[in-house]
């Protein structure tokens, strides 16, 4: 995923580990990201990665040479070492992650004093740095130095606790049924839930950087295994992390299980209820269920551009204290701006606590919408000539062009039509209040969608 003149994708840096992703250019981008801090402070993890320590090494040599001190949490989620960063108030942190992506990859991501990643300007400096050789090495007496920072994960799941009713979700004995991915989900998630009086039961919870239990994406056909396993025990709910736990899915006690954006609009109603004429930031992937309730509960949506740095990004500019995506991520503003896996199940439990409901109960009383899914073959250099033509096309409609094309209907069924960034394709995302009509939808837009693309070839 490395390309010759960028090392930034949407997030952060992947790349195949040793084939793209080597020690050698590890240094070299640790060195980059040094100079762009200029000295200073910071912290460095990795997830489950077979790589991730061996690339953690070259990283840290490459700040170090830089003069840059480096504090070592080791093996933590991504949410756990971006609140280390904030809470240890140092310049910044370095995450070698490659968060859902096959075992095979990992990847570098650049964090910021806040706790939050880079901003894509900040990502243009560093790659400024790397690709015209501008790093600025110290001299023999000013190279950083390297210390261990032990017990990061005691003051994570401390900072959660305090912004959930420990005493209401320890009274209820709640069983949780925990999938780590056989990543660092496993370190935190089952010790959070038993300080808050749960019982956990734990598949896929010994760390393995091959990934042996399922692949570290959360997506409904990877998680057949916990959903049985949630009704096997008869738990009260199951979640399952991605690759550095920074994104959740939940499957309630029936076993089913349920999207992303059907859980933030969970946490969303009762967040708005006690926080009325609170902006909402979600990017436009997300389902017409977020405006919804963000109607009912008077709160304020804010659409973003898809990707989670952009999310994050955005709710720090407008001081938003909450946002999410249909991915899973949920971010929680009080406790940081970013997607926070532990944090998002407390809050599911905070909420199951205080309103004494099952799960299926609680997301079963939101509207609710069917998907439908297409995609339609596009060149890449007919991508923008194609955007601009649909643009022009859905003229008079409701739509939002920030990511593609999103168009919604009298009828509350929407579209999102968005090039893919990695694929020579378009791809379709409609949403209606029967599955009938959101395949009709895509049916329409795909030969819509069609007839532009022949217009432009001939
Ligand atoms: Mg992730």
């Amino acid at each position: 995923m490395l390309s010759s003149k960028h090392l930034f994708g949407t997030n952060g840096i992947r790349g195949l580990a040793n084939k793209e992703l080597t020690p050698e250019i590890a240094i070299k981008i640790g060195a980059a990201i040094g100079t762009f801090f200029k000295r200073g402070t910071l912290v460095v993890g990795y997830d489950a990665r077979t790589s991730g320590p061996m690339l953690a090494k070259a990283v840290i040599a490459g700040l170090n040479s830089t003069g840059c001190n480096v504090l070592l949490a080791g093996m933590a989620p991504t949410p756990t070492l971006q609140f280390t960063v904030k809470n240890h108030k140092v310049d910044g942190g370095v995450i070698i992650t490659a968060s859902h992506n096959p075992p095979e990859y990992n990847g570098i991501k650049v964090i910021w004093s806040d706790g939050i990643e880079v901003s894509h300007e900040q990502e243009l400096e560093i790659e400024k740095v790397f690709f015209t050789d501008k790093t600025h090495l110290a001299e023999w007496n000013a190279i950083g130095e390297t210390r261990e920072l032990p017990g990061v994960i005691d003051e994570y799941i401390e900072a959660i606790e305090k912004h959930v009713n420990v005493k209401a979700i320890a009274k209820r004995r709640y069983h949780v049924m925990v999938d780590g991915a056989n990543s660092v989900g496993s370190l935190t998630s089952p010790r959070l839930l038993r300080e808050l009086g749960c019982r956990v039961t734990t598949i896929n919870a010994n760390i393995d950087g091959t990934f042996p239990g399922r692949p570290p994406e959360p997506r409904p056909e990877n998680l057949g295994d916990v959903a049985m396993a949630v009704k096997a025990v008869g738990a009260d709910f199951g979640v399952a992390y991605d690759g550095d736990a920074d994104r959740s899915i939940f499957i309630d006690e029936k076993g089913e299980i349920h999207m992303g954006d059907k859980t933030f609009g969970l946490v969303e109603k009762y967040f708005l209820k006690a926080n009325k004429g609170e902006k909402i930031v979600t990017p436009v992937s997300s389902s017409t269920l977020i405006q919804d309730i963000a109607d009912e509960y008077k709160g304020k949506i804010v659409w973003t551009k898809v990707g989670s740095v952009t999310v994050a990004q955005t709710m720090k500019t407008l001081k938003a204290k909450l946002g999410g995506e249909e991915n899973g991520g949920i971010f929680y503003g009080p406790h940081q701006s970013v997607r926070d896996g532990a944090m998002s199940t407390a809050l599911i439990l905070n909420i199951m606590a205080k309103t004494g409901q099952k799960l299926s109960k609680l997301l079963g009383e939101l509207p609710a919408y069917y998907l439908q899914k297409g995609k339609v073959e596009c060149n890449d250099n007919l991508k923008e000539k194609v955007l601009q033509k649909l643009i022009e096309k859905t003229k008079g409609l409701k739509t939002n062009t920030l990511d593609g094309v999103k168009i919604w209907f009298e009828d509350k069924s929407s579209i999102l039509i968005r090039p893919s960034g990695t694929e020579p394709i378009y791809r379709l995302y409609a949403e209606a209040k029967t599955e009938k009509k959101a395949a009709q939808l895509v049916k329409d837009y795909s030969l819509k969608l069609k007839k532009i693309i022949d217009g432009l070839r001939n």
